[in-house]
């Protein structure tokens, strides 16, 4: 919990406001003190930080016959609007099916095999995904 900066006496006081101040600080301020200053114009308010919540990722793991996993294929996690279309570009024909079974029934590896390669997709529950484009 970020708490108000203005006053010592707050240092237990949950901040609801956040400026920039005209020299990059950042202030925080609770509900009573933004309320008792207001908004000096030479500061910028600034989006409350999000919390953040768990997401549905994937792991993604291709094996060719050998049982040698594909470094470049294999990804930890992924998220779920990514993982069937890298599933589909690695040769997965019925990524749509196995996603869904991997969704279906979270932390139980799910496979597919076409020709020499096994893909394998389990659903887990982790950090946010960041994208790395
Ligand atoms: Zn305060």
């Amino acid at each position: 919990m970020d708490t108000c900066t203005y006053d010592l006496d707050h240092s237990a006081v949950e901040a609801t406001h956040y400026y920039k101040a005209y020299e990059g600080d950042r202030v925080m301020l609770c509900f009573g003190c933004a309320s008792r200053f207001g908004y000096p114009q030479y500061l910028v308010e600034l989006p409350r930080p999000r919390s953040w919540r768990t997401e549905y990722g994937y792991l993604v793991n291709v094996q060719i016959g050998t049982g040698q996993g594909d470094l470049v294929a294999d990804v930890w996690p992924m998220e779920g609007d990514g993982v069937e279309s890298w599933l589909t570009i690695l040769g997965c024909q019925e990524s749509k099916y196995l996603v869904a079974d991997a969704a279906w029934e979270p932390y139980r590896p799910h496979y597919s095999v076409n020709d020499d390669f096994t893909y394998e997709a389990t659903r887990v529950t982790c950090l946010p995904v960041v994208q790395c484009v």
